[in-house]
């Protein structure tokens, strides 16, 4: 099995990571999103019918601020209604509740406490994502014992996030791997030295007055700049 281009992929998840790198986007990204998107697919469909999720909800399950908006807006796409968020939304806030009003009337140290509580979201759709990043970086690692991987993860716009997040992985890992990803590192390194010299030569042409002398390829910097720093999945994943 090889994805669409040159990476040798055994199984769909190689496969994806292969297409992300031959597209020029994060496959840790990618991974999280597809995770995320899978997640939230799940909880559209079946979230107001699932009782162990409601009774997870009950126990203080909740959802971040940017998966309830996004399950709200993944239930609109697929059913056109908004049972399920409702339903579930319904759940969190109930528990929610009944723990602001147990905490409302302590003393400042068990307000602090009580907030602190709160504030511990145990977002199910943020779990299902950082198992995803997990299982991608170890994955990513194993895969660059081939030469066609390994060279793709040194010149892969991987975001700057996810170079720590394999770089922690490689670290806690076989001497092997150690090895592998001091070389794909010391590839990361030459690139990001380039983007960066790139992006000071954009940023000073970036003047009105200088304008005009900005070349594609500072351009481009400034676009793979934000990249690096914001992510790079691939929004346009219809899957
Ligand atoms: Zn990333
Ligand atoms: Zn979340």
């Amino acid at each position: 099995m090889t994805g669409p281009g040159k990476l040798p992929a055994r199984d769909f998840e190689e496969i994806r990571l292969a297409e992300a790198l031959e597209r020029g986007r994060c496959p840790v990204c990618d991974a999280r999103q597809e995770a995320s998107y899978a997640a939230l697919r799940g909880l559209a469909r079946e979230g107001a019918t699932d009782r162990g999720l409601r009774d997870q909800m009950d126990k203080g399950l909740g959802f971040c601020q940017p998966h309830s908006a996004g399950l709200s807006k993944m239930e609109l796409l697929q059913t056109s209604s908004q049972l399920a968020t409702a339903v579930l939304l319904d759940a969190v806030l109930r528990r929610r509740l009944a723990t602001m009003k147990k905490h409302a009337g302590k003393d400042g140290s068990g307000q602090v406490r009580g907030i602190a509580e709160l504030s511990d979201i145990r977002c199910p759709v943020c779990a299902r994502m950082t198992e995803a990043s997990d299982a991608a970086a170890r994955r990513l690692l194993e895969l660059s014992s081939d030469g066609a991987w390994s060279a793709a993860l040194g010149s892969a716009e991987i975001c700057l996030e996810d170079v720590y997040a394999l770089w922690a992985a490689a670290a806690g890992a076989s001497k092997d791997v150690q090895g592998r990803w001091s070389q794909i590192l010391a590839a990361q390194l030459k690139r990001l030295e380039a983007l960066q010299k790139t992006l000071a030569e954009y940023a000073h042409n970036s003047t009105s007055d200088r304008r005009s002398l900005i070349t594609p390829e500072q351009q481009a910097a400034a676009a793979a700049s934000i990249r690096l720093f914001g992510g790079s999945p691939d929004r346009d994943r219809t899957r």
